[in-house]
């Protein structure tokens, strides 16, 4: 019972995530989680197009979509706005909605394909051998335990356990102390927009959960308190007011707390048998809300190359998970943290360039384009090789078919091959516009694009079959 193929250790939504992909694949996965039952708190409240892309993929949007409601665009500071409408995507928006609809949906998900999750269980340590890895902890009732696995996934957020295990720093820096966050009924309530404004000393956050209900976060340079004490409701109030000019006819407080924000990352995201996904290999600044987000993509290119190799692929696909997913999470710690920087400009000079600057690129429809696709996760593309085709590392999903989405194509199968326009064969998808054909990775990224007629397309097959021989689905061979 207490050997799996993997050990995910924190049943966030990195760790659901991973084990969902695993247990779907047929792997044995199981989760160790600290905590007796889910969080029932909204930590993140925005999920991001290429998010729910992923999730659509494995027919898990619709579950949240039902659940949250669609911010169109941000309204940012001096009056601008950056419309998400222009997204190449079926999900143009944010998606607002608690972190607590998607961790549930994201564990429902892992336990339907049989991921164990066994929760009150505090992972203590590690070792790594030849073959396998120990992990140690206690279990539910206190008693010491051991579980093996071939690999284990460090999911344990922030303070990563996993990460100490294996010797890896978190080199960064301390960000903010003290952020304000409260979930706040508004009788005056602004625009459908996730609002973003600040003042000299503060700065302040509105986001719509769609039922009266906003999510308002916050900072004054001035407040001192630790992140240990309650949030002091007429202070927040009075600091959105600085920021945004308005408190939005402020009714009712339902929850709120405090939280600290630092910029760090890991330097690998694989140390041997064990990787690092989400909060425990990255944070960064709130502003953006990327966190949850780049953690269910770190997730989904972990799981199925993990899956491949369980299955007999060649070990060296493993470490594309760190040369793919490390450069997504330092762009994050760069966008991130320049917003917030940004926005908390002091000098009237700086602000007065910044406004202007923001309101020329703005104008630019390109660059809208551009800085939309970074903050929704769509221009996400990963680094091909000398020789490859140009599309190889883009995302597939924008790809038309004649019959479906490649999206919902990814839902019965792990690979799969797609035919050009006018290709012969009548047991792969073909696609409606004159692109050409693609084999695409479970994770919705292209592998391989060129002619179906030529002996590549064997050769191609060949190729991935040997190297991700069990993920390759009936529909690919
Ligand atoms: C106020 C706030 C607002 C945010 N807003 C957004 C947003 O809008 N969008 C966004 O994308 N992100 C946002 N984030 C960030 C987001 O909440 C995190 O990035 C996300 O939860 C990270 O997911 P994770 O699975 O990596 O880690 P976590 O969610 O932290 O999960 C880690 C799990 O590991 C468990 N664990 C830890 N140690 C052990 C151990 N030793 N043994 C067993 N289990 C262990 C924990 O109990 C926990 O369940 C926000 C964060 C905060 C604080």
């Amino acid at each position: 019972m207490n050997q799996s193929d993997v050990l995910v250790v924190g049943a966030g939504p990195a760790g659901c995530m991973v084990a969902g992909e695993l247990a779907r694949a047929g792997r044995s996965v199981t989760v160790l989680e600290k905590h007796a039952a889910p969080s029932p708190l909204s930590r993140a409240f925005g999920v991001h197009a290429r998010t729910l892309e992923i999730l659509d993929s494995r027919g898990m949007a619709d579950a949240l979509l039902a659940n949250g409601t669609r911010a169109r665009g941000l309204k940012l500071w001096n009056g601008l706005e950056l419309d998400l409408g222009v997204l190449p995507s079926s999900f143009p928006f944010l998606l607002v909605t608690p972190q607590s609809n998607v961790d549930r949906v994201l564990e429902s998900n892992a336990r339907e394909h049989g991921a164990r999750i066994l929760r009150g269980v505090t992972v203590r340590g590690l070792v790594q051998r030849g073959d396998g890895v120990t992990v140690h902890g206690r279990d539910a009732e206190g008693r010491e335990q051991q579980w093996t696995a071939r690999y284990v996934v460090g999911a344990d957020g922030v303070h990563s356990t996993v990460r100490t295990a294996i010797g890896l720093d978190f080199p960064g820096k301390e960000l903010l102390r003290s952020i304000m966050l409260a979930d706040v009924r508004l009788t005056d309530p602004p625009n459908g927009l996730i609002n973003v404004d600040a003042g000299t000393d503060c700065f302040a956050f509105v986001a719509p959960f769609g039922d009266g209900w906003f999510r308002v976060i916050a900072w004054d340079r001035t407040d001192g308190a630790a992140e240990s004490e309650p949030v002091d409701e007429s202070r927040l109030r009075a600091v959105l007011r600085r920021a945004v000019g308005t408190d939005y006819g402020w009714s009712e407080v339902r929850w709120s707390s405090r939280f600290a924000c630092d910029e760090r990352q890991v330097s690998r995201y694989r140390e041997g048998r064990v990787f690092l996904v989400g909060d425990a290999a990255h944070v960064h600044s709130p502003a953006g809300g990327q966190g949850m987000n780049t953690g269910i993509q770190d997730a989904m290119n972990l799981g199925w190359k993990l899956a491949a190799v369980l299955g007999g692929a060649d070990q060296k696909i493993l470490d594309t998970y760190h040369d793919e997913r490390h450069p997504v999470g330092k762009l994050v710690l760069r966008s991130s943290g320049a917003t917030i920087r940004m926005l908390l400009l002091r000098s009237v000079v700086a602000r007065t360039l910044r406004n202007i600057v923001s309101a020329r690129v703005l104008r630019r429809q390109r660059a809208v384009g551009r800085i939309a696709g970074m903050f929704s996760g769509v221009s996400i593309s990963y680094a091909r090789r000398r020789g490859e085709h140009p599309l190889v590392g883009r995302r597939a999903v924008q790809i038309p078919l004649i019959d479906g989405t490649v999206t919902t194509a990814l839902r019965d199968t792990a690979f799969l091959m797609i035919g050009e326009n006018d290709c012969s064969r009548t047991d792969i998808p073909r696609r409606a516009d004159h692109g050409p054909a693609v084999l695409v990775r479970p994770d919705g990224y292209i592998a391989w694009a060129g002619r179906s007629d030529s002996n590549r397309w064997q050769a191609v097959r060949d190729r991935w079959t040997a190297e991700c021989s069990a993920s390759i689905s009936p529909a690919a061979t």
